[in-house]
């Protein structure tokens, strides 16, 4: 789950990093309020989960707050769109900052490498620009230590990374600490990243986080009550934010047939076969082991929420799931939704023979096999 930028900071300086002053809000109004707090020199930036805000027109500094508030009633409810997010995202919420000084910009950065199965630390001082384009332009600006699992992060290997990054002397103390702090938030609260980017040089000499990005383990949710409560907030899509709430697996890929399946490596598969059988995927969702025929019905509506689905295939081989429970859920699901797209079922595994009675003279069209489904509902898509 990714935390907005004012939870990102509010966790960052939980734990003694230093972050500017601001307020977050979704009014005008009340934007103008704290502005008019914090001096009129401000910077109004967008609370939306996409990379690349200040270049999609969401991140602005002001001299006074009247300005600040005339934009904030402009960027409150609007539609922001980036490179990385060409669909775009509304604005709902906005966080209003004291302006930062900044004489140089680095980067810093907590997070897990899967490859080395551990977590790192990042740091480098091309910092304000995006890091995967520093990463393709200057590789070699990037430095990274891994943190030991039992023993931790030592300080000298630390104050090494910290030289080797070319972070000038005077902000190297501070980096130190800073990184520390930002150590000890990511074990807290269980992230899989914090960055800060940038992470600001003032022309005091202070050193603070001008932005922040965390993502928290989703795992690990159940553990942190407070984010959890905001989970389905953060999702990018709105059907996937529906899927959090009702506690499904669900993943948006922006084709026409949409997938069911149960367990990871069988909705794999069927992605696949679409794919070969010429099809493109709309999602996939996984209805989890020992679904129910609520949970499937569900799972059936879920998918059906995007229009772009122009046929759906059900790959369902049932081992603690019965197959019986899958055919209950589909077909009260198209006993209430107004659709008639094709569906295709391939199903097998405990209680198939129950299921297929309960399939048969519906409008499933039942498949033998992966291969042959997946054919079948391409076909029938196009139909
Ligand atoms: P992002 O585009 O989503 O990463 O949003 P950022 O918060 O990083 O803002 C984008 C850019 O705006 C930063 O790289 C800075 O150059 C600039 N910026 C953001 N906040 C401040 C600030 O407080 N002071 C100054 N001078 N520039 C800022
Ligand atoms: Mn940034």
């Amino acid at each position: 789950m990714k935390l907005h930028e004012y939870q990102s900071k509010e966790l960052l300086a939980r734990y003694g990093v230093p972050v500017p002053a601001g307020d977050v809000t979704s009014d005008p109004i009340e934007a103008k309020a704290i502005a008019e707090r914090l001096g009129g020199k401000v910077v109004v930036k967008a609370q939306v989960l996409m990379g690349g805000r200040g270049k999609a027109g969401g991140v602005k500094l002001f001299d006074t707050a009247d300005d600040a508030a005339a934009f904030a009633k402009d960027l409150i409810g609007k539609r922001l769109i980036s490179k990385q997010n060409p669909t775009g995202m509304v604005v709902e919420k906005i966080l209003i900052a004291e302006t930062v000084d900044i004489a140089k910009e680095f980067y810093v950065a907590v997070l897990l490498d899967r490859n080395i199965q551990k977590s790192i630390v990042m740091i480098s001082a091309e910092g304000g620009m995006e890091i995967e384009e520093v990463a393709e332009t200057n590789p070699g600006a990037i430095v990274k230590v891994a943190i030991d699992p039992a023993w931790g992060l030592s300080d000298f290997q630390l104050r090494k990374a910290i030289k080797d990054a070319n972070i000038p002397k005077e902000a190297r103390n501070q980096m130190v600490s800073m990184i520390k702090n930002l150590v000890r938030a990511y074990e807290a609260a269980d992230a899989e990243m914090v960055e800060i980017n940038p992470c600001a040089l003032t022309p005091e000499g202070k050193l603070i986080a001008a932005d922040a990005k965390v993502s928290i383990d989703d795992n690990s949710l159940f553990r942190h009550k407070d984010y959890q409560a905001t989970s389905s907030d953060s999702a990018e899509d709105p059907i996937e934010a529906e899927a959090n709430r009702r506690g499904i697996a669900y993943v948006k890929l922006g084709g026409e047939i949409g997938i069911i399946g149960n367990g990871a490596g069988l909705v794999m598969q069927s992605l696949d076969e679409i794919t070969a059988a010429g099809g493109t995927p709309a999602n996939f969702l996984d209805v989890g082991g020992g679904a129910k025929e609520d949970r499937v019905r569900s799972c059936v509506e879920l998918i059906l929420m995007d229009p772009a689905v122009k046929g759906l295939f059900i790959n369902i081989f049932g081992g603690i799931t019965r197959v019986d429970e899958v055919a209950k859920g589909v077909l009260a699901a198209f006993a209430t939704l107004d659709t008639d797209i094709p569906v295709v079922a391939r199903i097998e595994g405990t209680a198939v023979e129950e299921g297929r009675k309960i399939l048969a003279g519906s409008r499933i069209v039942p498949a033998e096999t992966v291969q042959e489904g997946a054919k079948k509902i391409v076909e029938l898509a196009r139909g």
